[in-house]
């Protein structure tokens, strides 16, 4: 392989270590190639080259004067613009966080850095999170890197797609129901969906906080291990952070999937999926037999429900949240007459329909008189399909599906129609409201239009473990017959 930006953070890694190539040697290849092709793909809200410079110059200099800066310094990482940086602007994607410049970091920021990683730049987004395809951006639409005419998958297309592209060795981005899965599926990268509470939520501006998890987007298996390694772990400034010793992820890769039972989910499996993804998913599960799986079907039917649940807790959290947008405090202020007019302006002006959508719903579900016939349902519906998992995770020791049911859309294809547009994530939510895990895993591209298809592998609450084991060995055998893992950036 010619240039470093084509190499993944576990090659980096290895060159970095020996000394072959310096962290500036990597971070100027991969910024470079950042540039490039930015103008096609519009991946980053916020590029931050000299800082990136700044700390490879660092990590060079550590390992010159044999210090050790850690196993993975100077493999430069980008991260979704939700992720508040120290005296780096940080969005949202949202008019309202326009000129926020925070005066700390977040917790998963501050582990990249201290694991030495230099900090390329912020990603798109839709707006505070909201949404199945970076259309929600206030700023601008991100492009898939396989096809400039369709969306990346949201709400974390910038990230997806810098890895997809090679903008980024890779990347970070947050899950509340989908948004690091779906995109992932949809560019061809890796994507992980973390157990609730293993990665911290502190200075992750918040969407739904029972949801939020934040994860890696990477080019294989092993370097989302990696990242995940360096993330993840308790935090005393996240109360739900897990107080737990993690096992290294990149050291339960081996083993394969011999005598593993793996459940195909039925609900998730069947109708209503886009033809060629029902093909490619379906190989997926016969090469995990193949490896010695025991592959059955599992029915869980409160699956059924679980759009539904989503989008009344996700709102109701959200419009929680939400409400410290008033002008006083972050960002945006527009002047009215009195207080009341001045926070009403400023939250008129500042967000975006698709934000504004989520608050009114949310509001209205919490609203007394309605509480119970919606919110308090939702939750009662979440137990069902917790209690469905704990069934099916009786039987087998993962679940599968497509990540997707369709591949990448074209942009404006859902945009009239929120309801499809929250569609998207049908394969996602059920994991997010477990607050278990799942990976999607690059498999193929469907045969009608030569996109990207993810399969999930799901796993019970902190059994990322035997999630990463099974994803490397589909990985492993799968290679090679999908060898163009950087798509050629032209339109179609
Ligand atoms: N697409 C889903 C939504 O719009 C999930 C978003 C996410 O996971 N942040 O809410």
């Amino acid at each position: 392989m010619s240039e470093l930006w084509q190499h993944t953070a576990g090659q980096l890694s290895a060159l970095l270590g020996t000394g072959e190539v310096s962290a500036v040697d990597v971070t100027e290849s991969v910024l470079e190639r950042l540039r490039s092709v930015e103008d096609d793909v519009k991946a980053f809200i916020t590029i931050t080259e000299d800082e990136a410079k700044a700390k490879a110059r660092k990590v060079d200099e550590m390992r010159s004067a044999g210090e050790d800066p850690g196993p993975i310094a100077g493999v430069p990482v980008a991260l979704k613009d939700i992720f508040v940086t120290k005296g780096i602007r940080s969005t949202a994607a949202s008019k309202i966080l326009e000129n926020y410049v925070p005066g700390y970091s977040s917790t998963a920021a501050a582990r990249c850095d201290a694991a030495g990683l230099p900090l390329l730049g912020k990603t798109n987004l839709d707006e505070f999170a909201m949404g199945s395809s970076t259309e929600n951006s206030a700023y601008f639409e991100t492009r898939n890197p396989w096809n400039l005419s369709k969306v990346p998958g949201g709400s974390s297309g910038g990230s997806a797609a810098a890895v997809a592209s090679g903008q980024a060795v890779w990347a970070l981005g947050t899950d509340t129901g989908g948004s690091i899965r779906q995109p992932a599926a949809l560019c061809g990268v890796v994507g992980v969906k973390p157990t609730y509470g293993l990665v911290s939520r502190y200075g992750m501006i918040a969407f739904a906080s029972s949801l939020d998890q934040a994860g890696p987007f990477t080019r294989d298996v092993r370097d989302a291990a990696l990242l995940l390694d360096a993330i993840a772990g308790q935090d005393p400034k996240d109360a739900t952070s897990l107080p737990i010793d993690h096992p290294s992820y990149a050291a339960s890769l081996e083993g394969g999937v011999d005598g593993m039972r793996i459940g195909v989910v039925k609900e998730l499996a069947g109708e209503g999926l886009q033809e060629g993804v029902k093909i490619r998913f379906d190989e997926a599960v016969s090469v995990l037999e193949k490896l010695g799986a025991e592959i059955g079907e599992v029915s869980l039917p409160s699956f059924e429900y679980g759009i539904d649940v989503y989008y009344l807790i996700a709102p109701a959290e959200a419009s929680s949240n939400l409400a410290r947008y008033d002008g006083v405090r972050y960002g945006l202020r527009v002047d009215g007459e009195d207080i009341v007019q001045m926070n009403s302006k400023t939250r008129a002006a500042g967000f975006g329909p698709e934000v504004k959508r989520r608050i009114m719903l949310g509001t209205y579900s919490l609203s007394a008189g309605y509480y119970d016939q919606y919110y308090g349902k939702a939750q009662k519906a979440r137990t069902l399909i917790i209690r469905d998992f704990e069934r099916a995770y009786g039987e087998f020791d993962l679940l599968v599906s497509p990540t997707s049911p369709t591949t990448a859309f074209g942009f404006g294809e859902r945009t009239d129609d929120p309801l499809t547009m929250y569609l998207s994530d049908i394969c996602n939510v059920p994991t997010s409201l477990a607050g278990a895990a799942a990976i999607s895993v690059p498999c193929g591209l469907a045969p009608e239009d030569q996109m990207p298809v993810g399969i999930q592998i799901m796993a019970k609450a902190l059994d990322e473990p035997t999630m990463f084991r099974a994803a490397y060995a589909f990985e492993q055998s799968f290679r090679g017959r999908d060898s163009q893992i950087f798509p050629e950036l032209v339109s179609r």
